[in-house]
């Protein structure tokens, strides 16, 4: 398999020194734009146009690109001697204009789609920068990590910065605390914390809601904490910023969340403006009168602003959880997750050594974490490396009466070149999450699609719940073994499984 890819590259090379160079490079971009440069802390060069190529050179920030060519969201680009594909979205045009998305509320919930339907995949705080994918209509495309999600605009204000690099290097003084003591409470039920700034970095353990950190640092959306006498990291969506002690003794402020907002002499529409506010400004509060606070302007004068136009840094408001949402969460669902073999029963073992019931396990951990966050209900049929008989597994579905139950395999044949994931079912009463969840896995992860499939499995064949067994690829093939045993595999994955169980219960309130 890997030779033949080679080969084919090779062949590809050999074609494409035969076409000549201004052709496809003047083909997708102009030549202004032939130049880019890495805006990622980390950006890896791969061998191909998607995550699951493998990586050739990993780069740092603001490494120059020169462009050859576009194929959908990925770039072939000569850098240092090297040649090789990157992911588009992490970089950026030299001298171009980048966007910066700058939250003006706390808990501004990040969605899965621009719509307020939509899966909630975290939260942005007062004051958090992120940056600006694309923009449509009321919605703003974000980028966090390798991940991208959409925020309402009319909770943000959008900044432009010419100079890309000083801006970087600006940003990162702005956000370090040294003389600043700040907690972090944890606002989600669980959050991996791990030891670098990166998805695929090492996880220190999990850091549980309630909980308060005190806060060493911050990188970008990032924040390092100080985790069981280590420096862990976790993303800022997961929590809430408190200065520990005299904020909270600070007045109550109102902040402005649209530009141009009426700021009057009396608390009704009908009263004379006395000035216009801009979004993100802040004023103290002296007092409420029915829809309206009574607010000192900065002048020594006092005003009235409608409630409806403003936010408080009352810690414990969100603008949406106002709203009621049905959809996009899990609260109330119980799961039962099953991760695979365990104890003597090692599953399949990997070229590179894998151990199935290993990474069964820490895909079902980091799957739970996800689900928790979204308020579902979590049961694992073990929790560590533990044999746990089939019939037991079954009976954890019963008890707990289990809305889902997911079964997690990796794969094995003989034959070293088959690869891809499936989605297993028995009974027709469980077809439809299987459908879902495998539909949310092809969204993510790009090894083979071998679709979903009736699987005669005891797991599944004995269960009364609606029970599924997902294969996410195998291991058996060195290749595949080398992609789907990574950090951002895992990632990627257990955000397909849970994107795809949240369709499905979304799809179940419709009904
Ligand atoms: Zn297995």
């Amino acid at each position: 398999m890997k030779r033949k890819i080679l080969f084919c590259f090779l062949v590809f090379i050999l074609l494409l020194s035969f076409v000549p160079y201004t052709y496809y490079l003047s083909s997708v971009f102009a030549e202004n734009e032939a130049t880019r440069i890495v805006s990622a802390e980390k950006l890896h060069l791969r061998e191909g146009p998607g995550l699951s190529y493998n990586i050739i050179d990993t780069l740092q920030k603001n490494d120059k690109l020169h462009v050859l060519k576009q194929q959908g969201d990925w770039i072939y680009v000569e850098v240092k001697d090297l040649k090789g594909w990157v992911a588009a979205w992490l970089t950026l045009e030299v001298g171009a204009k980048e966007k910066y998305a700058i939250s003006q509320v706390d808990y501004l919930n990040i969605r899965l789609e621009p719509s307020l339907n939509s899966s909630v995949l975290g939260q942005l705080h007062t004051g958090d920068q992120v940056v600006v994918l694309s923009e449509r209509e009321n919605w703003v495309q974000i980028q966090y990590g390798e991940l991208t999600g959409w925020v309402s605009s009319d909770y943000i204000i959008i900044n432009e910065t010419e100079n890309v690099v000083e801006h970087i290097q600006e940003n990162k003084n702005e956000t370090t605390f040294e003389d600043e003591p700040e907690t972090f409470t944890i606002v989600v039920d669980a959050v991996i914390v791990r030891n670098k700034p990166s998805l695929s970095s090492k996880e220190l353990g999990i850091a549980k809601k309630g909980e308060q950190y005190k806060i060493i640092g911050r990188d970008h959306h990032w924040i390092n904490i100080e985790f069981k006498g280590k420096k862990g990291w976790l993303y800022s969506f997961y929590g809430s910023f408190e200065k520990t002690q005299e904020d909270n003794q600070n007045p109550k402020k109102v902040m402005i969340i649209y530009n141009g907002t009426n700021l009057r002499q009396e608390p009704s529409t009908s009263s004379p403006v006395m000035k216009n506010a801009y979004a993100g400004e802040q004023y103290e509060i002296i007092d409420t009168e029915g829809d309206w606070y009574k607010i000192q302007l900065s002048n020594k004068e006092v005003g009235y602003v409608a409630n409806w136009v403003v936010s408080t840094n009352d810690n414990n408001t969100s603008i949406e959880k106002k709203q009621k949402r049905k959809k996009g969460t899990l609260h109330g669902v119980t799961i039962v997750l099953d991760p695979g073999h365990g104890g003597n029963d090692q599953g399949t073992t990997g070229i590179r050594e894998t151990l199935e019931k290993e990474v069964t396990l820490k895909t079902a951990e980091l799957l739970k974490a996800k689900l928790q966050a979204a308020g579902a209900e979590v049961i694992l049929t073990r929790d560590s490396d533990v044999y746990v008989g089939l019939r037991k597994r079954v009976a954890i579905a019963h008890q707990h009466a289990a809305e889902a139950f997911i079964s997690i395999h990796y794969d094995a044949i003989e034959d070293r070149t088959i690869s891809g994931f499936t989605t297993y079912y028995y009974h027709p009463y469980q077809q439809t999450l299987a459908q879902y969840v495998h539909e949310g896995l092809s969204n993510q992860v790009s090894i083979r699609d071998r679709g979903v499939q009736q699987g005669d499995y005891l797991v599944l064949r004995e269960n009364k719940q609606r029970a599924i067994l997902v294969e996410l690829g195998y291991l058996s093939n060195p290749s595949e073994e080398k992609l789907i045993t990574t950090e951002l595999y895992r990632e990627k994955a257990t955000m397909g499984l849970y994107e795809g169980i949240l369709n499905y219960f979304d799809a179940q309130l419709e009904e």
